[in-house]
């Protein structure tokens, strides 16, 4: 019987199942370097000497051994994304009923993710590793995940990286967070901050999508939740106003603590935010460490015009009474996601 498993510098996060693997076999085949891993597991076993350097070859060599044997195949790549496994079912064809068993790795993207933080909600992973892929192809890819907003992956991009730092500024993506993760070290920056030198052959890419944010040295892409709010009084006297069309339009000068930012022009149309508590920090708001109380002084984005004229239609038709900041809370959310993702 054939197995695949993957072995890679992330030894500590592979499975129970592809462990066992391992040592319920009598045959190992695999590069030297991922060999080395695990050589204190594979003592006594069969470990052919053939230096054999491309991946149908050692896939041919796995298949004529496990005829009669317990054959481990080590991949140093995915082995169900984008390694031996996809490439042993594209020959699978040329041989007689082979049993073979894949054992789900923790893959190098989920393992170079947990490094940075949480950065992959709705992701798409594109590898840059294919031999036939054409610049045009890595160009549709990327711009169709940037339009979409999706946190994109590139896997193994050293060679496109001119391309990649190209579409991205042209996609005004200039803001957006991106995560670089070779050989278990990591580091978060924008984009006109990465040279050819940020890589290597391993590297992998997290471009992070508009709600992508850094806290802490970490790259986060929130994922919904949803805070009950407690009302505050002068909460609820904003809000009877705004029902009742009396509350500001644009900026309110009149305010004593106008402007309350440093920002241009602050408008004041929602000075007391609907969403709050978002508990969402891809604006710019945090918790106050140990108190539970949800900090929005360093977010100005309720207060920028093009937020303003996105949501409020919105936020009109929705409440109806100042219970409705607590009832709607989901529906509130789901508006401002739209706006920061539309934006
Ligand atoms: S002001 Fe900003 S951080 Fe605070 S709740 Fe509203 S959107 Fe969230």
């Amino acid at each position: 019987m054939l197995h695949f498993v993957r072995v890679d510098s992330d030894r500590e996060n592979m499975t129970i199942g592809a462990l066992n693997a391992i040592k319920n076999s009598n045959i190992i085949i695999g590069c030297e370097k991922n060999l080395i891993m695990i050589e204190d597991i594979t003592k006594g076993k069969i470990i052919p000497e053939e230096t054999i350097n491309d991946k149908i070859s050692l896939i041919e060599l796995g298949i004529s051994m496990a005829l009669d044997n317990e054959v481990v195949l080590i991949d140093y790549e995915d082995p169900e994304t984008f390694g031996l496994a996809n490439l042993f079912f594209q020959n699978l064809g040329k041989y007689d009923e082979i049993n073979f068993k894949i054992y789900p790795s923790t893959t190098s993207i989920n393992y170079d993710a947990s490094l940075l933080g949480a950065p992959l909600t709705d992701f798409v992973a594109i590898d840059l590793s294919e031999d036939l892929i054409t610049t045009s192809e890595i160009k549709k890819k990327v711009e169709c995940g940037l339009k979409s907003n999706f946190v994109i992956v590139i896997y193994k991009g050293k060679k496109y990286f001119s391309l990649i730092k190209e579409i991205l500024l042209n996609f005004k993506k200039e803001d957006l967070w991106i995560g670089l993760v070779s050989n278990g070290k990591h580091d978060i920056v924008k984009i006109e901050n990465i040279t050819e030198n940020s890589f290597n052959s391993n590297t992998i890419l997290i471009i992070g999508n508009r709600m992508t944010y850094v806290k802490d040295d970490r790259l986060i892409t929130p994922k919904s939740m949803i805070i009950t709010p407690f009302l505050h009084p002068l909460t609820k006297e904003f809000y009877t106003n705004f029902i009742n069309n009396e509350s500001p339009d644009g900026p309110n000068k009149t305010c004593e603590y106008y402007p309350c930012h440093s920002m241009v022009n602050p408008q004041c149309d929602f000075c007391y935010c609907p969403f709050y508590p978002c508990g969402d920090g891809s604006t710019g708001g945090k918790w106050i460490k140990n108190k539970n109380v949800w900090d929005c002084v360093d977010c100005t984005w309720i207060h920028e015009k093009y937020v303003i004229d996105f949501i409020k239609p919105k936020i009109k038709e929705i409440i109806e009474s100042v219970d409705d900041l607590k009832n709607k809370k989901k529906d509130l959310l789901k508006i401002r996601r739209e706006c920061i993702l539309n934006s």
